[in-house]
């Protein structure tokens, strides 16, 4: 059976026990995954906390996939890198060794319990959206159409933020 490959976007930010190690150990776990292949990165870029201030700056950086599981084993598998590399989770968006976040999964919308695909922070938040479009430009949101349009249309109330690219990831 030809099991139809998709293109999966994951976005990872990091800001404790050196987030550029977290990165890079979380991209290769991504690699290594069965059935999947990762087709590029984004590069480091660093960014300002969002909520709590009392917290390291982030270290984001966004993952193109290409895949064959189902958005949802895509997902735990997310989840498990997240345990493996010693994530405990504090308080709401507070400090983290590694988060991973299904920002897309193909053409695919979903909306479960556990799982809004695209995610919904994509457009509100530069740390997600610069590093995707950075590998994707022309990238189109399914239900809301091409991004580059929609952080355009919002870019108003995104004064608050502060992000930018620091490097290729070797
Ligand atoms: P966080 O604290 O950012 O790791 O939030 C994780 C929670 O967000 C998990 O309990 C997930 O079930 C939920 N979630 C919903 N949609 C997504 C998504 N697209 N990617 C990752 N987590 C998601």
């Amino acid at each position: 059976v030809l099991v139809p490959m998709q293109l999966a976007y994951i976005g990872l930010g990091s800001n404790l026990e050196q987030p550029r190690e977290q990165i890079k150990r979380a991209l290769q776990s991504l690699g290594e995954l069965p059935e999947t292949k990762l087709l590029d990165d984004s590069g480091f870029y660093e960014s300002k906390p969002m909520g709590p201030s009392d917290q390291p700056d982030y270290v984001n950086a966004v993952a193109e996939l290409e895949t064959a599981l189902d958005a949802e084993t895509l997902f735990r598998h997310c989840q498990s890198i997240e345990q493996q590399q010693g994530r405990i989770r504090q308080r709401h968006w507070g400090e983290r060794t590694i988060d991973l976040d299904v920002l897309l999964y193909g053409q695919e919308q979903i909306d479960t319990t556990d799982l809004t695909v695209p995610h919904p922070g994509i457009g509100q938040r530069d740390f997600v959206y610069l590093p995707l479009l950075k590998i994707s430009p022309d990238i189109v949101i399914p239900g809301k159409g091409a991004l580059k349009e929609i952080v355009q249309s919002c870019a108003s109330d995104e004064t608050d933020y502060a992000c930018t690219f620091a490097g290729n990831i070797k």
